[in-house]
């Protein structure tokens, strides 16, 4: 498929606007080595540089999902210090969220309930689009979670699910283009 755009950080900051002028801002949430890291990296194009440290932890691109360009600052900030006010903030500034969980780390899993509790009460009256991600799927025997248990934590949590493995870059496309869905239907709903 060709809808993930392929030249990275430099089609981005030139750009830095959706089609209709927006750039949606996501949030990676979630326990500490779950691969957010990891994540942002693949989206951002840059996993693979020496540098990577340096380069910051937020990551903008332009992506196209079904035919039309959306331009995603993925932000991972959420561990950068112990501050209640960046952690606070952060569950106050994003567009979307994406609240990974690692498979093999049942403690994960239950982190990641509780920071969907903790982001519903911080945005009680808006319907902010959220995915839940269970990462490491390549690591089959260490498997603490099963895929039904994070589907019907999902469900529960009334969002969308996905299983990844950024060792493998496994699905991980369809996660950022999943996020881009999801904010454009309900921005859609919001214009009807
Ligand atoms: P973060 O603390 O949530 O940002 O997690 P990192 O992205 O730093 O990842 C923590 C560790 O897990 C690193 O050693 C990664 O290489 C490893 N890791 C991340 N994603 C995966 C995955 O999908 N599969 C496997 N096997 N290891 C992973």
């Amino acid at each position: 498929r060709q809808s993930w755009a392929s030249d990275s950080s430099d089609s981005v900051t030139s750009s830095g606007s959706d089609s209709d002028g927006s750039l949606y801002k996501v949030i990676l949430l979630g326990e500490h080595g779950v691969g957010k890291t990891s994540l942002a990296r693949i989206f951002g194009g840059v996993e693979d540089c020496a540098d990577a440290e340096e380069a910051g932890n937020t990551y903008d691109r332009s992506i196209i999902v079904d035919g039309e360009e959306a331009s995603l600052v993925v932000f991972d900030i959420w561990e950068q210090d112990d501050s209640q006010w960046l952690q606070n903030h952060c569950m106050k500034m994003g567009d979307a969220y994406i609240i990974v969980y690692s498979v093999t780390d049942k403690v994960s899993f239950e982190k990641a309930s509780e920071l969907r509790i903790q982001l519903r009460r911080a945005r009680q009256t808006e319907d902010i689009p959220i995915i839940l991600v269970g990462n490491k799927s390549d690591l089959v025997r260490s498997r603490e979670v099963s895929v039904d248990e994070g589907r019907a934590c999902a469900v529960v949590f009334d969002c969308k699910f996905i299983e990844t493995s950024a060792a493998l870059h496994h699905n991980v496309k369809d996660l950022f283009e999943g996020i881009v869905r999801q904010i454009r239907l309900r921005k859609d709903s919001k214009e009807d």
